[in-house]
């Protein structure tokens, strides 16, 4: 089965629109949400409402979508992200509060283990070390683990020769997991991408195949910020959707 993979849409309609329609013209109908649905941008009753219309959708919590509904303390974030929440939680709608409030921590499937941050630490654990990757892998069973969160696409391996490997994924490029292995593949961030390129980035993971595949995707970056400016959201939160840093 083919299921399309994304996280940290971070209130981003436009860039979740582009990613969706990708995946529709794709005709995949299984999808994945690794959390992180709201903070930052203009539109967080719209990225939920229509993340909950896929059919079949299979989501987690992210660190700012426990925040808005306060299942963590405002207090983790730095000055921008917590100003981000403040208006978040304001505009949210109850239905979405309660929705954001069921999400589970972890997904332990048969085929993957999904995560926010890291099967060790779901919700706050930035992966970003080998060291990290060593001391996650017996925190999941599967061959594959999918996180977001850091909002770099990239993936953990131990190599033929047990040296960890940390590797970018580049759009297009296709990486084959190893079944008998513990893999960690972080998918990127729709709506915040924090790897230089400012396009939305997504995956696809054929499970028959065991192939992963990230998907950059152009989408209209000057709407979402017009946007951001008339809400009064922080400056420096839509000018580096600019530049994906
Ligand atoms: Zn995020």
């Amino acid at each position: 089965m083919r299921f399309g993979i994304f996280s940290d849409v971070h209130s981003n309609l436009e860039a979740l629109e582009e990613v969706l329609s990708f995946y529709k013209k794709e005709r995949l109908q299984s999808f994945i949400c690794l959390g992180d649905i709201v903070g930052y941008g203009p539109n967080p009753n719209e990225c939920i409402q229509r993340i909950v219309s896929l059919k079949k959708v299979q989501v987690i919590a992210g660190n700012h979508d426990y925040a808005v509904v306060g299942l963590k303390e405002l207090t983790w974030f730095n000055d921008l992200a917590s100003r981000s929440l403040v208006w978040t939680k304001r505009h949210l709608t109850e239905e979405n509060r309660n929705y954001l409030m069921r999400l589970p921590r972890l997904i332990d499937h048969s085929l993957f283990t999904l995560a926010h941050g890291s099967p060790r630490d779901p919700i706050d654990e930035y992966l970003l070390t080998a060291r990290q990757y060593l001391d996650n892998v017996e925190f999941f069973r599967t061959a594959v683990c999918f996180v977001g969160h850091t909002h770099l696409p990239c993936v953990f391996y131990a190599d033929s020769l047990g040296i960890i490997q940390i590797k970018p994924l580049a759009e297009g490029e296709v990486f084959k997991i190893d079944p008998l292995a513990h893999t960690i593949v972080n998918v990127g961030s729709v709506g915040q991408p924090r790897d230089g390129d400012p396009r939305a980035a997504c995956a696809i993971y054929d499970s028959d195949s065991k192939e992963v595949k990230i998907i950059r995707l152009k989408y209209n970056i000057d709407a979402t910020q017009q946007k951001m400016r008339q809400a009064s959201l922080p400056l420096y939160l839509s000018e580096r959707l600019s530049y994906g840093r």
